[in-house]
């Protein structure tokens, strides 16, 4: 990882924010680091190429352009759309997952509708499905077990004559449990109601195909997987069936009527470049890889922690950089707070800070101690072996210096 400039050279500086050599970075499942091919890719159309893509013309508007098409068949090459027209530029997994819910909910009128999700849904599926029930639209909260997995039985039978949309998410944010995904498709085939799946932290990671999976709708961010924040897309089926949606964003009509505003070329060109990048990544065994790093980490803390630990998660259906661990009598907080030199979360980023213990925890049956005394690292591409060895160390000598202090 590159090694941000010392106080030394950058004296504004605060103590707690300067990173150093020692510092590790496994926080990946809330964030990555743009791959420098991504960078690269992106960095002329910030300045020469610097064209509206809507402006057809002239020359910069068509380079523009181009690019845009480049991208659009690079995301839906990773996901297995069967045409770059099925995908729409958003400014991040967030936007996407806005406009597919409430998009496909608001174009049925004042007809009634009913929506199945899951208990441990990313907030910003679950406050679209909250807002959408504040107006009337019937919700079915479907819950996990202990490894986070929804019951396939039961999303068959939350189905009825209403149903119009099924929101369940590829892998989970907090524990990186992978739900059952040709399950859930052949159940929405079979009762003829979409499906929308937020892959914002399996795409790129883990194969997903739309086409043998049955997937409607897909969110996808750039910045989970080695691209820029503030971008991301959403793969929406055009033919069989055809998805419609009204637009949360309206104007000037870019993105097939949509998604209105200038799209962000840079960005989507990042994100294109993002998707090629993993896919390649992927074939090269990068899952193996990361998946290797996760299970030595994971090992080395089991193999020093004085204390009981408590995977979070699936052991088999889980995310390769996920590692979520629950560490029995050690005060969460106060370890988070001594272990300033790794970089990880408790919970998920979006909700840390503040004091709730986590809805995914709470779903798969740990009690609220548990959930605070959890520890969730994220490994990714840029990590190494020796980090994994760090960060181990560093929990353990941070953990037996806190034991029993709770
Ligand atoms: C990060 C994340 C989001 C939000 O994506 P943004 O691009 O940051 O808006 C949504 N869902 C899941 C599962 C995520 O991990």
């Amino acid at each position: 990882m590159p090694v941000l400039p010392a106080a030394a050279a950058n004296p504004s500086a605060s103590e707690s924010h300067q990173t150093s050599a020692e510092t590790v970075y496994l926080d990946n499942l809330a964030t990555s680091a743009v791959d420098p091919r991504v960078l690269e890719a992106m960095l002329p159309f910030f300045s020469e190429h610097f064209g509206n893509a809507a402006s057809k013309t002239h020359a910069f508007g068509l380079v523009a352009a181009e690019a845009l098409e480049t991208a659009r068949e690079q995301v839906a090459r990773l996901v297995g759309a069967p045409s770059s027209q099925d995908v729409i530029f958003t400014s991040g997994a967030t936007e996407a997952n806005n406009l597919a819910i409430k998009g496909v909910v608001e174009f049925r009128g004042a007809r009634p509708c009913h929506v199945v999700t899951c208990v441990t849904e990313h907030r910003a599926v679950l406050d679209c499905c909250r807002s959408l029930e504040k107006k009337g639209v019937r919700l079915t909260y479907l819950p996990v077990d202990t490894d986070g997995r929804i019951d396939p039985d039961q999303l068959r039978d939350a189905i009825g004559e209403e149903t119009v949309l099924i929101s369940i998410m590829a892998a989970n944010n907090e524990i990186g449990t992978v739900q059952p995904l040709a399950a859930i498709g052949l159940i929405a085939r079979e009762k003829e109601v979409l499906w929308h799946c937020d892959a914002a932290q399996a795409a790129g990671k883990i194969p997903l195909d739309v086409e043998d999976l049955g997937v409607d709708l897909l969110s996808i961010s750039a910045h989970k997987m080695y691209g820029p924040k503030g971008q991301g897309a959403l793969f929406a089926r055009r033919k069989h069936p055809r998805v419609r949606m009204a637009p949360q964003l309206e104007g000037g009509g870019q993105e097939r009527g949509l998604r209105s505003g200038t799209v962000n070329v840079p960005g989507a060109v990042g994100l294109g470049k993002a998707c090629e990048t993993c896919a390649a990544e992927m074939k090269a065994g990068e899952a193996e890889r990361v998946r290797a790093m996760r299970d030595r980490l994971y090992e080395g803390l089991l193999a020093g922690l004085q204390t009981e630990v408590s995977l979070n998660g699936h052991v088999e259906y889980r995310l390769p950089g996920c590692l979520n661990v629950s560490l029995h009598d050690i005060d969460g907080a106060a370890l988070m707070v001594a272990l300033r030199d790794i970089a990880l979360s408790s919970g998920a980023a979006c909700t840390s800070g503040s004091s709730e213990p986590s809805h995914v925890l709470r779903a798969i049956g740990r009690d609220d101690t548990l959930a605070f005394g959890s520890l969730r690292f994220g490994v990714g591409r840029f990590n190494t072996a020796g980090e994994m060895d760090l960060a181990a160390h560093r929990v353990i000598a941070e953990a037996t210096r806190l034991r029993g202090q709770v």
